[in-house]
């Protein structure tokens, strides 16, 4: 089999991502500026899987790096998941994600392009259906963006729909993931973000750690079935292996198609910190806070489309979910190691 260059491969889903991809006997070649991320991550992947990773330290948007690689390689595919994902800091530094996210992904589109390398898969995100009128969430609902972020998914998927127009040798699956979280069973690969957690998975790991003292739920008064926010948590290992089934859709030519990446069941807040309880064993404290402001109160998907074109559905249950990130945040209680 030829090479996939995964851009992104050090990063939370890209390393899990080319754990299954190198164990199904993928060459992976990884490009990442490790601006979020450790170089510790991809080493990991190589001991867990017995595989080499050839691993590029540059940016994306590096238009010589680049080309330096795609002339090194023969890259059959390219899986796309470089990009600042926070939501928060791209309201406040919004020309930094544009320029990361979108001029990143025109550089190494041009690179495919200079180099004939027409397969991609792109992380997009549930993002892209802002604040859906209703659920579960299909892919054919309309898209709208609420923030910076969003709006860089919302642009790089249009940029690929134009692309496929000009030219249908194109093959792209734009995968909308849902909420990722979880972390790989053997506890050595996860979620390692930069200080304090945004997102509820990892913030709770903490507090049940004890490394932080309470968990803020943001609103008990959404018309929900507790109060508390639903979403779609799928676990990451379910999430890596979806990438499979698109590299291997890729190869009936199938064209520009999007997927949603989900369970198709939603959880609330507070099943969430009811499943952590019983996976760590303790009680999570915990308050109810005002509302996040931007916050949908339910969003998760309907992924049959999914399970229907890609043979793909998620397997692992929220208690595995919980299981496996609570084995990752104990072993690793800081992270990854500083390089
Ligand atoms: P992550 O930050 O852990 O991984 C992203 C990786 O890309 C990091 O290793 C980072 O160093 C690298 N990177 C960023 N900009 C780069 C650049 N210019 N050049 C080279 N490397 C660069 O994030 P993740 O959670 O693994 O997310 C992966 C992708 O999935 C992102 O595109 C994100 O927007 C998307 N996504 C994530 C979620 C989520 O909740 N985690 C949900 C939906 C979509
Ligand atoms: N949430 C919360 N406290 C936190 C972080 C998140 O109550 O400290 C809630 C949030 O309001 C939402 C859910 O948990 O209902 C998932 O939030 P997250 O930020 O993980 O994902 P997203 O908002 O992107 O779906």
């Amino acid at each position: 089999m030829r090479s996939v260059l995964v851009t992104g491969g050090a990063g939370y889903i890209g390393s899990h991502t080319c754990l299954e991809m190198a164990r199904s006997g993928i060459d992976v070649v990884v490009v990442d500026n490790l601006c979020n991320s450790r170089m510790e991550a991809v080493r990991r992947v190589e001991g867990i899987s017995g595989k080499g990773i050839t691993f590029y330290r540059a940016d994306i948007c590096d238009e010589a790096a680049m080309e330096r690689i795609f002339e090194r390689h023969e890259f059959s595919s390219v899986v796309h998941f470089a990009g600042l994902k926070a939501v928060g800091e791209s309201v406040a530094k919004p020309l930094e994600y544009f320029h990361n996210n979108i001029t990143g992904t025109v550089v190494l589109l041009r690179a495919m392009l200079r180099h004939e390398v027409r397969n991609m898969v792109f992380s997009s995100s549930a993002t892209v259906y802002g604040d859906p009128q209703t659920v579960p969430v299909r892919e054919d609902f309309p898209l709208s963006v609420v923030n910076p972020y969003g709006r860089t998914k919302l642009v790089i998927e249009d940029m690929m729909r134009d692309l496929h127009r000009s030219d249908d040798r194109w093959n792209i699956m734009l995968l909308r993931y849902f909420n990722p979280v979880g972390a790989h069973e053997s506890g050595q690969i996860g979620e390692d973000p930069e200080g304090v957690p945004c997102n509820l998975m990892p913030y709770i790991t903490k507090v049940a750690l004890g490394s932080l003292p309470e968990l803020k739920i943001f609103g008990g008064d959404y018309p929900t079935r507790d109060g508390t926010g639903v979403r779609d948590y799928i676990h990451v290992v379910d999430l890596a292996v979806g990438h499979l089934a698109a590299l291997r859709k890729l190869e009936e030519n199938p064209g520009c198609v999007a997927y949603n990446l989900g369970t198709g069941r939603g959880c609330s807040v507070l099943e969430m910190v009811n499943a952590m309880s019983r996976a760590c064993g303790r009680a999570i404290p915990y308050s109810i806070v005002d509302r996040r402001p931007g916050d949908a109160a339910e969003v998760w998907c309907d992924p049959s489309r999914a399970m229907m074109d890609l043979g793909w559905k998620a397997e692992r249950d929220l208690d595995a979910m919980c299981a496996d990130a609570w084995r990752w945040q104990q072993k690793n209680p800081d992270g990854y190691p500083k390089d």
